[in-house]
């Protein structure tokens, strides 16, 4: 039986986790990006108590400029390399820390994909091979998580057949875009190759924790997952609904659902009391609120996940609005998991099925 752990990402020096949580990620191109941001992001972690830390790389900001069509002109990535990555852990001192990447785009076309695949595949194994280099002599405490950057298991087979002989702890695997079956998918291939170390990067859906849940009981050493959607959507005013994190607006003169929510913030209030605080308070208790159901839910799938059938049934039973195929799909490809796990080959045969109905994902 492994871990399953959440961390929240996009702290902020006004909205921040008040009460014990299990870990947090920062960037070493945000927080880490000058002597003073790190000065200043270390002052404001000792107010927070956390079990773990992650130092994520910073890819997100190499493919925001991109997409913004000045990564040339904002000279990111002269400063933005391998060794600042590692000299950015050397001072904040993660248990985890990602090897620095450059994110694929996301698109649809085949070919396209083919075609950015090949464009950033030379610097992403690059940038592995560095960061594996330096990180005994920076941070030899953290462990290294790679992040794979491929639209399907053959480029992720072709990524790790070129780091075969390298050493690394883990992988960090981009998942906002891909829906459940397709992690359950890449999840197969890299269990089938050995990995035993997982982070979901930039999700904290229902599913998304239901896949989680059941990989860390049963399969991986340890899966966590992050996300920053605890306090972007509380600064929306939108609360997370503890039993299924479908979201509720907080707003003047609306009825809301009976809810019942077990953390130390809605003890004291309730929804409708919430309307009358000035904006600033409400939005620090909310996203206190969702930070907490977030990782409550994560314990919940956790407990639930000893058999698919126990976490199929959890699941129906919060989430009664999804479409049906959504979570039978969901479910279906978790019984594959089960079966091809080990299977050399499990990968390819999960592929094939799931190609037949991709278009239902
Ligand atoms: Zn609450």
């Amino acid at each position: 039986m492994g871990k399953l752990t959440y961390f929240g990402a996009g702290l902020q020096k006004s909205i921040y986790p008040k009460m014990k949580i299990q870990g947090v990620l920062i960037s070493s191109a945000t927080e880490g990006k000058t002597e003073r941001s790190i000065l200043y992001r270390l002052k404001m972690l000792e107010k927070i108590q956390y079990q773990y830390m992650i130092l994520d790389s910073g890819g997100y900001q190499l493919i925001a400029a991109e997409q913004k069509g000045n990564l040339k002109k904002s000279k990111i990535m002269d400063w933005l390399t391998p060794k600042h990555v590692m000299t950015s852990a050397a001072k904040f001192n993660p248990d985890i820390v990602m090897a620095l990447d450059y994110p694929i785009l996301n698109i649809s076309d085949p070919q396209k994909q083919v075609r950015e695949f090949e464009k950033k595949i030379i610097t992403n194994l690059r940038w592995s091979r560095e960061c594996i280099e330096l990180k005994d002599s920076y941070c030899p405490q953290a462990q290294l998580f790679l992040p794979v950057q491929a639209y399907n298991t053959k480029q992720m087979d072709f990524f790790f057949t070129k780091l075969a002989s390298t050493k690394f702890d883990g992988v960090s695997l981009p998942a906002r875009n891909s829906s459940p079956p397709q992690i359950i998918q890449q999840l197969l291939f890299l269990h089938n190759i050995g990995i035993r170390k997982i982070h979901l990067l930039g999700t904290s859906t229902f599913t998304s924790i239901i896949v989680s849940a059941f990989m860390a009981k049963h399969y991986f050493d340890w899966v966590s997952l992050d996300s920053t959607s605890w306090r972007q959507r509380a600064q929306y005013g939108l609360y997370l609904h503890p039993g299924n994190l479908s979201t509720i607006k907080i707003k003047p003169n609306r009825t809301y659902p009976s809810i019942k929510c077990s953390c130390p913030w809605c003890k004291y209030q309730n929804l409708y009391d919430l309307t009358n605080l000035p904006v600033t308070d409400c939005t620090f208790f909310v996203a206190n609120h969702n930070y907490f159901v977030i990782e409550n839910i994560c314990r919940q799938a956790f407990d639930h996940s000893d058999s698919i059938n126990k976490l199929e049934k959890f699941s129906k039973l919060r989430i009664a609005n999804m479409p049906r195929e959504k979570i039978t799909n969901l479910f279906e490809a978790l019984h594959l998991f089960e079966i091809l796990a080990g299977e050399q080959e499990g990968y390819k045969l999960l592929s094939k099925l799931f190609k037949k109905k991709q278009n239902k994902l």
